[in-house]
């Protein structure tokens, strides 16, 4: 058995090396480093793949969510409504634009935005509603969307983690994740889904008017060389990682697939342990499985779990240890609290074990023996 890694990303280069250098190679000799053809063509593929009008890619997944907003027209004071449970990317966004970033609650078992507590966040400044696909499984679209469209709210999707899963509505169509709210947006930082070989991100809209907003703020605000029509930043997808993106989206879901398969390993054997919670996926969303995170019960200690693993050579992770609205950075920013009360259980409890294209099945087992076993003697011994 191979050493267990959280993430291995040479073995997963090492399958599909002749096809990467290729493409890397093919940039570099054309000397197209900036917007070249591989941008447009990954920007086309991604398209498709999404089934989403507009791809607009651009230099990483934080600046992606900053120009979504940037696109809404906001002003200062106006509230966007995003999980504290989350990576900090979605609220440091919306202070950076001077705006006031409503925490709402998340659910208990999907650990995305609870639709039951939005309502009473949203009054006549509520401008957006920032939803965050975390860990891998769309938030509850159906419900927010709801919500958003009766008070013409707009909704962005962070789909940085949960890229290539599709929701089921009601009438049984579906869409992938991204696509549904007004704006979607991603990154492909390497350790992500689909990531490239540096920093990256994408945003997706269906409306025309949009996307002709958000490729320019994304330009430097100009749509025309040198005549900036308004204020925007530089932000672009090089076009090496596009050459790089452009293949691996190929196994896009091939590696979802993979994911989903060590995940599937993990929930049956842990199924008949009653001390912690296994990952819930919701009737209306697949789980891309970016992250595999248990809820431990409360009588057990994360940080002896944690530390059982390491000894035994399984590295864990806390996503996230401190939600946003307890960061240091956050605590002289404009912000509201809503009932945070799930936020601040889960912020003890989850715990993600190693997940990754590359699990080798002797691995997954080794984890799976290795917690079975902690957890049984712990009881035994309580
Ligand atoms: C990774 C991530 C981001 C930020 O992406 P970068 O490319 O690192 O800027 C934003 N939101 C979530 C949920 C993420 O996981």
């Amino acid at each position: 058995m191979n050493t267990i890694q959280v993430v291995d990303l040479k073995n997963q280069y090492l399958k599909i090396q002749s096809e990467i250098d290729e493409a890397v190679l093919e940039v570099v000799r054309s000397c197209a480093y900036i917007n070249g053809p591989a941008v447009k063509e990954f920007q086309a593929d991604l398209e498709r793949y999404l089934g989403v009008k507009h791809v607009i890619p651009c230099a990483n997944g934080t600046d992606a969510l900053q120009i979504a907003l940037m696109s809404l027209d906001l002003s200062p004071g106006d509230e966007v409504i995003t999980p504290s449970f989350t990576y900090i990317a979605t609220s440091e966004v919306a202070a950076v634009l001077g705006l006031r970033t409503v925490f709402v609650d998340v659910d208990e078992d999907t650990f995305t935005i609870d639709p039951s507590k939005l309502e009473t966040l949203i009054n006549e400044k509520t401008k957006a509603i920032i939803p965050v696909h975390l860990y891998g499984q769309c938030s509850n679209m159906e419900e927010i969307m709801a919500i958003a469209k009766k008070r013409n709210i707009a909704v962005i999707e962070d789909t940085a983690q949960a890229i290539g899963a599709d929701y089921t509505f009601k009438d049984n169509t579906s869409k992938k994740a991204g696509t549904i709210g007004d704006i979607g947006t991603t990154s492909f930082f390497p350790s992500k889904n689909l990531g490239c070989y540096g920093d990256g991100g994408a945003i997706f809209t269906n409306s025309d008017d949009l996307a002709e907003k958000i490729r320019m703020i994304a330009n430097h605000g100009q749509k025309k060389r040198y005549f900036h029509d308004v204020i925007g930043v530089n932000s672009r997808l090089d076009s090496i990682q596009a050459a790089v993106l452009k293949v691996k989206l190929k196994y896009l879901d091939e590696y979802c697939e993979a994911r989903r398969k060590a995940a599937q390993s993990y929930s049956e054997a842990f199924a008949k342990l009653d001390s912690l919670q296994t990952p819930k996926v919701a009737p209306y969303t697949s789980h891309v499985y970016h992250q595999y995170t248990l809820k431990l019960d409360e009588g057990i200690s994360r940080d002896a779990f944690q530390a059982h693993l390491k000894e035994r050579g399984i590295p864990s992770n806390v996503y996230y240890p401190l939600p946003n609205h307890m960061q240091k950075g956050f605590l002289n920013s404009d912000h509201f609290l809503g009932d945070l009360s799930v936020t601040m259980d889960l912020k003890n409890r989850v715990v993600s074990l190693p997940i990754h294209t590359e699990l080798e099945d002797a691995q997954v087992d080794y984890i799976i023996s290795t917690i079975t076993e902690y957890l049984e003697s712990i009881k035994i011994s309580a």
